[in-house]
């Protein structure tokens, strides 16, 4: 048996064989054949295998993900029967007799460049379509194993170097037990994702891929942030129980789903959940989630091939409005960049994507984007409680301009004689240091505050929230964070405002105790998260809180901090 650290990323247990997703190895030599036609005929096998897969990958998208996910590998279909692109393969193997690996990755190049030149970003999104479609054939000659992550039909956990966030958007719940990665950080989009979707992960563990074969019997040991490699029958049994002792947990838990968020002596906080698309409704609904405190709508615009229009976004904002029946919904405008990439915009690379041309900086420049965004809120407005917030603020004057543009947005609408909510409250999300020690300024002018301390962490602790070799810097209660999270508060109530969080500290065990103390208004977090924070404040009473906010604020070290919560929720759980 081996055994791998990481960081604990999703809560529970998972016992499954592994299924590594990683990039096959596609390299070949050029050769010269005498027989052409044999060429050829593998060449036409490979574009049948190859055809017959990606109609199971469209269909399972499309029962699973929808049309428009599904759409992509249509397109793929039209590029494997496309004569353009096939005669010059066959033509090239017969005139210069080469194998079909070198006139089909040839070809494709040529194609791909002269494309991806173009433009135009129709052409370009072809290039990318030739691209995929190239391995998977080249995969089938080369008899490599190509992953199809959406063909899984046994239970399995994954292993991947990394997950993109649309990557983790495709695992099947169904058979996808857990996963574990080679890098990222508890904050990194995949890892949130997996929370929500109560798939147990372990992130960052350096070495999974190296160290794991497929088949390989894995335990994804969520809650402690270990992983198991071929565990002997004893270790198996032990988990098994630790299993059965978490699920009995959470049973314990939902007996608070309609139960108000009060402390032991009465005094009431909001629990919100946090949502990337309006499937996550369901799961805020059955764990008893009191309003969204973000919908991270960037995610409507992922894992497709163009923007979403101004429809499909009114869709997916009234559903989510609707299905919270007047409860609040907190939309964040468009955030993208840092790990979240939209490759159709085809936007330069940056070396710190994090620190670059993202969420309101992109909104602000790009307008017609912001805007199409602006108006399918708006038109949504009226079918619930909609507040809106701007991500990445990190000036007044940024705030100002997003501020007019929805304005401007609105008064066309109503000139047009759409129905607009009469008072849309205008928040920001503090992520930024400079927000936040500005906060006394801003609290003058937005609605209310959302501190997203994903981000805020990392550009105050200087510590890539994706990296886990400065993990350990990435400190939640560091006291300097604390601090930047009571002025936030602060400043808020001082103009008689609120104050929440979104972050994934706000889900935090260690970190509640103290957001009660501080006086924060509502807490955001992983829909799955909800009842077991709901269970935790129901422990100690407001006073208790103030006292130990009190306290921390002037610690000096992280571990004081933790060994002071501790002292207060010892025993009370
Ligand atoms: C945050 O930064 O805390 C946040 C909630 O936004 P995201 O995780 O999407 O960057
Ligand atoms: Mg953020």
């Amino acid at each position: 048996m081996t055994f791998l650290n990481g960081i604990a990323a999703s809560n529970g247990i998972a016992i499954a064989k592994a299924y590594k997703l990683v990039e096959p190895d596609l390299t070949f030599s050029k050769t010269t054949v005498s027989n052409p036609e044999e060429e050829v005929s593998r060449f036409r096998d490979a574009l049948a295998v190859s055809k017959n897969e990606l109609e199971q990958i469209r269909d399972r998208a499309e029962t699973d993900l929808g049309r428009d996910k599904a759409a992509i590998f249509e397109a793929h279909l039209l590029v494997l029967s496309d004569p353009e692109l096939i005669k010059p393969i066959e033509d090239k193997i017969v005139s210069e007799q080469v194998n079909v690996e070198h006139a089909l990755k040839e070809t494709a190049d040529m194609f791909i460049t002269m494309f991806e030149q173009m433009d135009n970003d129709y052409m370009k999104e072809r290039a990318a379509d030739i691209r995929d479609v190239t391995k998977r054939v080249l995969a089938h000659l080369l008899k490599v194993q190509m992953v199809n992550p959406s063909l899984i039909a046994e239970e399995v956990v994954i292993i991947a170097e990394d997950l993109t966030p649309s990557d983790t958007a495709q695992l099947n719940r169904d058979y996808v037990k857990g996963f574990t990665t080679d890098i990222g950080g508890r904050t990194s989009h995949s890892a949130i994702m997996a929370r929500s979707m109560e798939i147990p992960a372990v992130v960052g563990t350096k070495k999974a891929t190296e160290s794991i074969q497929n088949g390989d019997l894995i335990i994804v040991d969520g809650l402690k942030g270990e992983v198991h490699i071929n565990p002997t029958p004893e270790v198996v049994n032990q988990y098994e129980q630790i299993h059965a002792d978490y699920q009995k947990q959470k049973e314990e838990w939902a007996k608070l789903v309609n139960e108000k968020t009060l402390t032991k002596d009465g005094h009431q906080i909001e629990l919100a959940a946090n949502i990337g698309t309006p499937k996550d409704l369901k799961g805020v609904i059955e764990n008893g989630g009191e309003a969204i405190g973000l919908y991270r709508t960037e995610f409507l615009y992922m894992g497709r091939d163009q923007l979403p229009t101004e429809e499909e976004q009114y869709k997916a904002y009234r559903e989510v409005l609707e299905g919270m029946h007047g409860k609040p919904v907190v939309v964040r405008t468009l955030d993208i960049g840092g790990d979240k990439e939209l490759p159709y915009l085809d936007l330069p690379k940056e070396l710190n994507p994090f620190l670059g041309f993202r969420a309101i900086r992109l909104c602000l420049e790009e307008q017609e984007i912001f805007r199409t965004q602006l108006r399918a809120l708006l038109r949504a407005s009226i079918y619930g409680n909609l507040k809106i917030m701007f991500p990445m603020i990190a000036t007044l004057d940024e705030f100002r301009q997003g501020k007019a543009i929805l304005e401007e947005e609105k008064q066309n609408l109503i000139q047009k004689g759409e129905k607009v909510a009469d008072h849309i409250e205008l928040g920001i999300m503090v992520e930024i240091p400079s927000t936040a020690v500005l906060a006394n300024q801003f609290a003058k002018e937005v609605d209310f505050f959302s501190i997203g301390t994903n981000d805020l962490i990392q550009y105050t602790m200087a510590a890539d929230r994706m990296n886990e070799r400065v993990s350990y810097l990435y400190q939640p209660y560091n006291p300097a964070i604390l601090r930047l999270i009571k002025m936030v508060i602060d400043a808020a109530h001082s103009e008689g405002k609120w104050a929440g969080m979104c972050g994934e500290m706000a889900g935090d065990e260690v970190a509640i105790p103290i957001l009660v103390g501080l006086g924060l208004d509502e807490f955001s977090m992983s829909a799955t998260s909800i009842l077991k924070a709901r269970s935790l404040v129901r422990h100690f009473t407001k006073s208790e809180a103030e006292e130990l906010a009190r306290k921390v604020i002037q610690m000096s070290t992280t571990e004081e901090v933790i060994a002071a919560v501790h002292e207060i929720t010892k025993n009370k759980n």
